[in-house]
């Protein structure tokens, strides 16, 4: 099989390393990848959110399958344009991306499908924004209703910065506060069916303690020691196939990975937000896990065969990522620097390159705001955090910064 995956995050790094241990994989490409990428797949200089770029890419490479990693591309209508061209894409269409590209579409399906999530109300005024923060009262949740690479929200018990920041987006969604811990759930879907993959755990803060601005995502951990057993299949049956079965309905079926981010409250698992593509960093963790090839389970995705395959399989055990950030991340990432200590053998942890690139002497240097991954395994999550730790202890990149609190309460 040959594989084109978009993007050149620690998740595309992620979805390579995983694909090339398939068998089934002859050839692994990607597009444009990153400095680690390029040591599992080729990469080619295609921009991944331009449509004619990435299919006349995908036809010259004669592509069995493409998978995109990033929302970006998903909304500027890659998947559609792949599939248009006869080849099977592992991403939804342009119009099923909606469910993360716009908070009040994913709202509008959430309420046609009966699926559980936090009360809601679309906003553009000052007044409206008031009336419903007043409404839901403290904290407060204001949301812009577009992408914002997860930095778009603002949970605060401050009513002037909630106002501030709804005054600062076009439209947006203000919402009831959901308490409990957060989980993610992963599933692939194949338009009419969805299996789940393994509940993980993300941190979006950018400092220890749940402290700072929210980021891409600081860290994550896999599987989930205290989460409930009938976690999964609960989310399954009241979430993410009613979902699947309403946008069919639609006439938009979704293809791809349904990402559902939720709160655990006391009334139950209740949805925060959905994505369009696999997590960064969760992926990292999830597909360390994964026993099952991952190419077959995503081609059988995209192209509707997924109903007869066996469900995914787990090797035991725990991983934990530790994502290093750049000088200044998420402000205004310092980029250019050097990466020392990345050739450091460990047995129990690796590298996956986020955003990385080689400078003219062929050294890794910083690319971009989160620019490693590192993830370490173990027969539990403290074990798997001690190897992730270890390796992250050895790196070096001026002025870059980590938590070192991931998976910690685990
Ligand atoms: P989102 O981009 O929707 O995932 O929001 C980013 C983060 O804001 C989430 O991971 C939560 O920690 C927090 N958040 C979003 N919506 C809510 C909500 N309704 N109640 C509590 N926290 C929320």
């Amino acid at each position: 099989m040959r594989v084109l995956v978009i993007g050149s995050g620690g998740r595309e790094h992620a979805l390579c390393r995983a694909l090339a241990l398939d068998p089934a994989v002859s050839e692994l490409h990607c597009a444009p990848g990153n400095a680690g990428i390029a040591e599992v797949a080729s990469t080619h200089a295609v921009t991944p959110a331009d449509p004619g770029q990435v299919t006349s890419l995908a036809t010259r490479l004669r592509a069995d399958l493409v998978v995109v990693g990033p929302e970006a591309p998903l909304v500027a209508g890659v998947a559609d344009a792949v599939r248009a061209a006869g080849i099977p894409c592992f991403g939804p269409s342009k119009e099923a991306a909606r469910v993360e590209g716009s908070k009040a579409f994913a709202k509008e399906v959430m309420t046609a499908a009966g699926v559980p999530t936090a009360g809601a109300r679309v906003c553009v005024t000052r007044e409206e924004a008031e009336a419903a923060l007043d409404a839901f009262g403290a904290p407060y949740v204001v949301k812009d209703d577009g992408l914002a690479a997860g930095k778009g929200v603002v949970v605060t018990s401050d009513r002037e910065e909630a106002l501030a920041h709804a005054a600062a987006c076009e439209r947006v969604v203000v919402e009831e506060f959901l308490d409990g811990p957060e989980v993610s759930l992963f599933a692939l879907c194949d338009g009419a069916t969805a299996v789940p993959l393994q509940p993980a755990q993300d941190f979006k803060r950018a400092y220890d303690g749940d402290k700072g601005p929210n980021t891409g995502g600081m860290g994550a951990y896999t599987p989930l020691p205290w989460a409930p057993e009938w976690l999964t299949e609960r989310v399954m049956d009241e979430v993410v196939l009613p979902t699947v079965r309403e946008l069919a309905r639609r006439g938009t079926p979704y293809t791809g990975v349904l990402y559902a981010g939720l709160a655990l409250t006391s009334a139950g698992p209740k949805v925060i937000e959905f994505n369009a593509r696999f997590g960064d960093p969760e992926t990292q963790v999830v597909l360390d896990r994964l026993e099952t090839p991952l190419a077959g389970l995503l081609l059988a995705c995209a192209t509707g065969a997924l109903a007869g395959e066996p469900a995914p399989r787990y090797r035991e055990g725990a991983a934990v990522t530790v994502v290093v950030a750049a000088e200044n991340y998420p402000a205004d990432p310092v980029k250019g620097d050097r990466l020392e200590g990345l050739r450091t053998a460990a047995k129990d942890a690796y590298v996956l390159h986020a955003g990385t690139a080689l400078d003219a002497g062929g050294h890794v240097v910083s690319a971009g705001g989160r620019v490693l991954s590192v993830v370490g395994t173990g027969p539990d999550v403290a074990a798997a955090r001690a190897a992730a730790y270890a390796l992250v202890d050895g790196i070096r990149l001026r002025g870059s910064h980590h938590r070192t609190d991931i998976a910690a309460l685990a």
